[in-house]
């Protein structure tokens, strides 16, 4: 079949898999997709198989890892909407949580003994402490954000008992594309600033509107800690490589470091484009703390992780060019 080393990815038709997917690629190895392909595209998986497939069939796992004989599993399948998860919770625990079990049994199942885990900053909710470190206490304030630390807590208990070693990647704001623009962010409802930003210039939508200028911030909008999709799937190659070389099981906060306000979100974009945002002002989203941002000392010291395009000319020039080359597709 193949003699590049297999990494089997369990969502790897979304928006941060995807763009893992090419980056394992660009190192050598065979990344297999499996997706349930509910939000992922299968347009989006270029660098491997794929198999359509949901986590709950523990068999249809099972029956892949023998397939491909994969030497760790990155895991990212998942949903995230988090308003949604706050109507629907049964949705996220039977999905996120339960999908994980079942795709560690499959793991216990067939031996294979290391997950890299798609964690969220999420799983910190309103933290005490600003920027985040891994120590900050976890408490989330959703179903989304308490299905993720639940899985950190079971991957801990996973390692203990069986044996699986694991990483959680907490991320903070992922955001960007791919600099050649083969992938990049196609949520639909799309609920994110950078593209909806982008949105309101292409006329997709009429305004953009900022979510609260009244919180105890310079400019009074929120502030948050954007890293380039890009430097995330760089991280996850890093903690790949962390386990391979016997780390134990861990986690660390990926973000830039670096936190910026909605409104300078928006004045990145009308820099880069050229173009004026209709801007409107709307009132605050519920569950949207003032600031987040990430320590990522923890992360540089024991994966060697570094940012090299969460600026955000970068970010949104990447951005830019996908959204516009996705449109014209379209018409
Ligand atoms: N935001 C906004 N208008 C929008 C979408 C987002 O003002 O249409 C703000 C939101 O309140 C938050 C930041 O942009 O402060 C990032 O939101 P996003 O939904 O992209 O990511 P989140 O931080 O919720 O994961």
């Amino acid at each position: 079949m193949t003699d590049r080393p297999v990494i089997l990815v369990t969502g790897g038709a979304g928006y941060i898999g995807s763009h893992t997917c090419k980056w394992l690629s660009g190192l050598g190895y065979t990344p297999v997709t499996f997706d349930n392909l509910v939000y992922g595209h299968r347009h989006a998986v270029k660098w491997g198989p794929l198999e359509v497939g949901d986590l709950s069939e523990t068999d249809r796992v099972i029956e892949v890892i023998k397939t491909y004989q994969p030497k760790a599993v990155i895991h990212f399948a998942a949903w995230s909407y988090v308003g949604e998860s706050v109507a629907e919770p049964a949705k996220y625990y039977s999905n996120n949580v339960g999908g994980t079990i079942s795709l560690l049994n499959a793991m216990r199942n067939t031996g294979l003994d290391q997950m890299v885990f798609s964690s969220t900053c999420a799983t910190y909710g309103e933290p005490a402490e600003i920027p985040i470190k891994e120590s900050t206490l976890q408490n989330p304030i959703n179903p989304y954000g308490q299905s993720k630390l639940m899985i950190e807590k079971i991957l801990r208990d996973y390692d203990r008992a069986y044996n699986i070693r694991s990483v959680a990647l907490r991320y903070f704001n992922a955001c960007g594309a791919d600099p050649d623009g083969d992938i990049g962010e196609e949520h639909d409802p799309e609920t994110h600033i950078i593209p909806r930003l982008l949105m309101s210039l292409t006329g997709e939508i009429d305004s953009f509107s900022i979510f609260g200028t009244d919180y105890a911030t310079p400019d009074g909008t929120c502030i948050r800690d954007y890293i380039h999709v890009d430097d995330l799937a760089h991280g996850h190659a890093l903690a790949l490589k962390y386990l391979e070389d016997g780390g134990q099981t861990n986690d660390f906060n990926l973000g830039s470091g670096d936190g910026f306000s909605v409104r300078e979100i928006v004045e990145a974009v009308e820099a880069v484009t050229g173009l004026k945002v209709p801007l409107k002002i709307g009132a605050r989203r519920t569950g949207d703390p003032p600031v987040l941002t990430a320590d990522i000392e923890k992360a540089r010291a024991e994966l060697g992780f570094e940012t090299a395009t969460s600026d955000l000319a970068s970010i949104v020039r990447t951005a830019w060019t996908f959204h516009q080359s996705k449109s014209g597709s379209k018409s």
